[in-house]
């Protein structure tokens, strides 16, 4: 009978997979699950989903039958050719109005290409960017679906059911619809971005701490504890805080100072940055985060360079008390920057890609659940409520008086960087956008008189209207 189908159908139980159908499970849904490799499903059945509500299935077919329509089929599997495949192969098996899944960490244009060509079969499709790790998709996660708009109503109870929640009262799903095809994959990889932003700034107040001032591990928790209760009241701060107290048990030493500084990366930062390249916004911030870990993963060059090149002592001697809060207020105006990039960067895809996209809910879905859940996300969600059409955050009442006040203290951590010879890429780019960003006139009169000198590529005139172009015999004028 109809009773004894699934209400939910979930392939692919690797880390993410199966903590996600255990999440819906306990949301009070019979979920059946699928995995290729079929002893996987075997050993989920017999361990963690024991006495629950789960269907265990060894092949596509036997999960489609188990489901109640329109069916509902999430994949959770590797980014890639492996969802072409799972949906190839689900294909013949779905009947009008299912609906396709997928929560992985999918490049937005695949999306956009896969909506299209599971619509064209008869059903429905949703891209939609789950964030927040294991723990995330156990708990509760950060959810950004988007896809065809007919699918969000059959999702909502169960997604907004499973995702975080936050608010006065707890009630506030992170999980809203974002908006048609590759729009939730697209806002996930900007959080990702974003993200790849957020670490870089604190490593480099770290670095600031560490290397200028001398704190010790114990110094730095209490530092990072003390930043944890004002305005960078966040996750990742947090957990900063912790990871200065974990010591190794094998040596005694503190963990962090035993682990290799050569980061990796699973390239959702890249991809954001190239596609800031291709739209023309400036998101330098996490460019220079990609960068940042790039330069670091060249640990063994970087040894080598070490002993040759010089550079400054980095040791800082003013007053270390007040040094301690410039840095803090240089990583929250740097922070402010780096959200208002990735803002400019959304609404020109929007455009681009005819995304109705709201942003903030956008801000809102990142609230809870997620690595980059912040306090700080009201504040953005109060900016677009206000002006839902704001150009950049920096020109949000609040958020430029937050930069306000702070750009005595960032300008003097920025420059002291300089002269102590501590990279802070992202501070110094932050604050070159900052600068950038606030000039009525820009040094691109001269740019635009050589580009038009040696290539005739012509210009406009500031005393003529705006879209009439001139061009100068520049040899014959000298
Ligand atoms: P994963 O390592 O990315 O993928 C492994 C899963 O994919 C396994 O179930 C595997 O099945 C299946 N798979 C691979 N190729 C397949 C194919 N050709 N056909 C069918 N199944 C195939 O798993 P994950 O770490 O749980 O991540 C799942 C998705 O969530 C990814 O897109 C990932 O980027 C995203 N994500 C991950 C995290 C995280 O913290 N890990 C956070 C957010 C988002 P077999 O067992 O048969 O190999």
């Amino acid at each position: 009978t109809v009773s004894e189908l699934c209400d939910f159908g979930l392939i692919g139980l690797a880390v993410m997979g199966e903590n996600l159908a255990l999440n819906v499970e306990s949301r009070g849904n019979k979920v059946a699950v699928y995995n290729r490799t079929t002893s996987v499903v075997d050993d989920f059945i017999n361990g963690r989903a024991k006495g629950k509500q789960f269907v265990g299935c060894h092949s596509l077919e036997e999960l489609v039958k188990n489901l109640a329509r329109p069916r509902k089929v999430m994949m959770m599997v590797k980014a890639g050719p492996a969802v072409d495949a799972v949906i190839d192969s689900l294909k013949p098996l779905l009947e009008p109005g299912d609906i396709i899944i997928d929560g992985g960490n999918t490049y937005y244009a695949d999306t956009e290409r896969r909506t299209k060509e599971v619509e064209e079969a008869g059903f429905l499709y949703s891209g939609t960017g789950v964030s927040g790790g294991e723990e995330g998709a156990l708990k509760g996660p950060s959810m950004m679906p988007g896809g065809s708009p007919d699918s969000w109503p059959h999702l909502k109870p169960i997604f907004q059911a499973i995702a975080a929640k936050v608010g006065p009262n707890n009630d506030i799903p992170c999980c809203e619809w974002v908006g048609p095809r590759g729009a939730g994959h697209y806002v996930k990889m900007v959080h990702n971005g974003i993200e790849y932003g957020d670490m870089q700034l604190i490593c480099e107040a770290y670095s600031m701490l560490k290397e200028g001032l001398g704190l010790t591990n114990d110094e730095l928790y209490d530092v990072f504890a003390e930043w944890n209760t004002g305005d960078l009241d966040s996750y990742l701060i947090e957990i900063t805080r912790d990871i200065f107290s974990v010591k190794d048990p094998e040596t005694g030493q503190f963990m962090v100072d035993l682990v290799l500084d050569r980061a990796g990366a699973k390239g959702t930062g890249k991809w954001m940055s190239q596609l800031a390249l291709d739209l023309g916004v400036p998101s330098t911030l996490v460019t220079e985060a990609v960068y940042a870990r790039g330069l670091s993963a060249r640990k063994d060059e970087r040894v080598k360079a070490a002993k040759v090149l010089q550079g400054p002592s980095p040791k800082y001697d003013g007053d270390r008390k007040q040094f301690i809060e410039q840095v803090r207020q240089a990583l929250y105006a740097s922070k402010i920057v780096s959200y208002a990039q990735g803002f400019v960067q959304l609404q020109a895809a929007a455009a681009e890609h005819d995304w109705p996209l709201n942003y903030g809910e956008c801000a809102m879905l990142w609230r809870g659940g997620c690595i980059i859940r912040a306090v700080f996300l009201d504040r953005i969600k109060e900016a677009f409520d206000k002006n839902p059409n704001l150009e950049n955050l920096l020109l949000d009442f609040y958020f430029a008086g937050a930069v306000d006040k702070c750009q005595d203290a960032w300008r003097h951590v920025v420059s002291q960087a300089a002269l102590l010879g501590i990279p802070v890429p992202a501070f110094y780019t932050a604050l070159a956008y900052y600068d950038g960003f606030r000039r009525e006139i820009l040094p691109a009169n001269l740019l635009q008189s050589q580009r038009d000198y040696f290539g005739a590529h012509t210009y406009e005139r500031t005393d003529k209207p705006r879209g009439e172009m001139f061009h100068t015999e520049w040899l014959d004028l000298r």
